[in-house]
């Protein structure tokens, strides 16, 4: 209960939050008038903003949104107002045009891997988060929340209505179920696909000018259907394609030479999945092709040893999950490093999935990774890497096999 003194009602306000002691329980009805009480008198109290924002958190029935804290009219304590003082002369602060605003659909371990990389980048003012699991979003929102100290700041919303995402520039769809143990990608595609149905218009509702970012599996023919559910430009809508694929694969070169594998361009293209094709003639370490290098230094190379590095790239993927039930941090990074290419324009040429019509011998309407050019306009070109003629052809077998899923589908 309220008393007299207001320092007395702070304290015990604050209390009450921490360990529900009887002064006052958090009960809605019950909390709401001390603080109505109070506060008139506890205006100029040092930590009322604090003891109101605690209080608003507890009143919230089951928002997901973060608690508000009390703005300059809502509130009749406004100690900011107090706080800080205007310099003499000062115009009134200039508004920013627009913040830069990322979505994430889907906070389950590839979601929150992926909002936590783009917190710790610094790659978005706001992250707003969607899920259909209220108490799992709002838990993952304080979290992330709780860490304000340590991050730049982020606006971090989140709730299962996707007002909460409106004008955003960029949003990143991981909802859906994931792989199980031995699953192919593939097989995942019926028990993602209606998702979709409720989550892209929704999106293309609030955000009709946002890239939309698809990491959900099988990420190629969602990210098919993505463009078609969304109506928008084929630029707009891009997967995450192989991009991760191709780092598994830098990182499997990269160890076997002793180097970073940011010295080792490679790219994985195709389908992120079982048909994904190896383009071993345009791996450069240093700059250096090497399989010209190889062939050069007269050193024998077996296709097959070759065959072994990609099949156990794809298989890495398989391993994650057979040990630790999920794969988070590499997605995360990965898909980070597209966030960044798109907000930042930073033209990068990553391996993701794009529409691949008209390239290398494609005729159908498919997306499938190819060396995209990212930037903040979405996808700006496919570059024109020379392919041999093996590699084109397995990636038209790539893309007939996810067309043939489509198919099935009916889409
Ligand atoms: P998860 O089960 O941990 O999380 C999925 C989340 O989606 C859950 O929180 C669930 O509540 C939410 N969800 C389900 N239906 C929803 C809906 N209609 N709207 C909003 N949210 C909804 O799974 P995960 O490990 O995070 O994996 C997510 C997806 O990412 C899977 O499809 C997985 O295969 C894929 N993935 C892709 C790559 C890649 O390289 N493209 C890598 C790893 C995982």
């Amino acid at each position: 209960m309220c008393h007299q003194t207001s320092i007395f009602c702070i304290n015990m306000s604050i209390s009450a939050t921490t360990h529900n002691r009887v002064c006052n329980p958090p009960s809605s009805n019950f909390l709401f008038s001390p603080l109505q009480t109070c506060s008139k008198s506890l205006r100029f109290q040092p930590n009322n903003r604090l003891t109101a924002r605690y209080l608003k958190a507890f009143r919230a029935p089951m928002a997901c949104e973060s608690p508000p804290l009390p703005g300059p009219e809502s509130s009749p304590m406004n100690l900011a107002d107090v706080f800080f003082k205007q310099i003499e002369g000062a115009a009134p602060p200039t508004v920013a045009d627009r913040n830069s605003k990322i979505t994430v659909v889907g906070v389950g371990n590839v979601g929150m891997a992926i909002a936590q990389t783009i917190l710790t980048q610094d790659l978005t003012d706001e992250l707003s988060l969607v899920d259909i699991q209220p108490d799992k979003l709002r838990g993952e929102m304080l979290d992330l929340q709780h860490a304000a100290a340590f991050l730049p700041r982020t606006k971090i919303s989140a709730s299962t209505d996707y007002a909460v995402t409106a004008g955003s520039d960029v949003c990143v769809i991981t909802a859906g179920a994931r792989q199980r143990e031995g699953e192919s990608r593939l097989a995942l595609v019926e028990r993602n696909f209606n998702l979709f149905h409720s989550i892209v218009p929704e999106l293309v509702k609030y955000s009709p000018d946002a890239i939309l970012l698809v990491v959900s599996n099988p990420v190629d023919v969602l990210t098919y259907i993505t463009w078609k559910l969304s109506g928008f430009p084929a630029n707009r809508v891009v997967g995450s394609g192989t991009n991760l694929d191709s780092s598994r694969f830098r990182f499997t070169i990269a160890d076997h030479l002793d180097v970073n594998a940011q010295d080792v361009q490679a790219y994985i293209v195709g389908e992120h999945g079982d048909s994904s094709v190896a383009l071993w003639s345009t791996i450069t370490v240093g700059g250096v092709p090497i399989t010209s290098f190889l062939e050069k230094e007269q050193i024998a190379y077996e296709k097959e040893t070759l065959e072994t590095v990609h099949r156990a790239v794809v298989n890495s993927a398989y391993e994650v999950i057979r040990l630790k039930g999920y794969t988070s941090w590499a997605i995360g990074y990965s898909a980070a490093s597209l966030v960044r290419s798109l907000m930042r324009d930073q033209r990068r040429i990553h391996p993701v999935s794009v529409l691949a019509k008209g390239f290398y011998g494609i005729e159908d309407e498919v997306f499938l990774s190819l060396p995209a050019q990212l930037g903040r306009g979405g996808v700006l070109a496919v570059a024109n890497i020379p392919f041999t003629d093996e590699e084109a052809e397995r990636l038209q077998m790539s893309a007939r096999t996810i067309v043939d899923v489509q198919k099935q589908l009916g889409v």
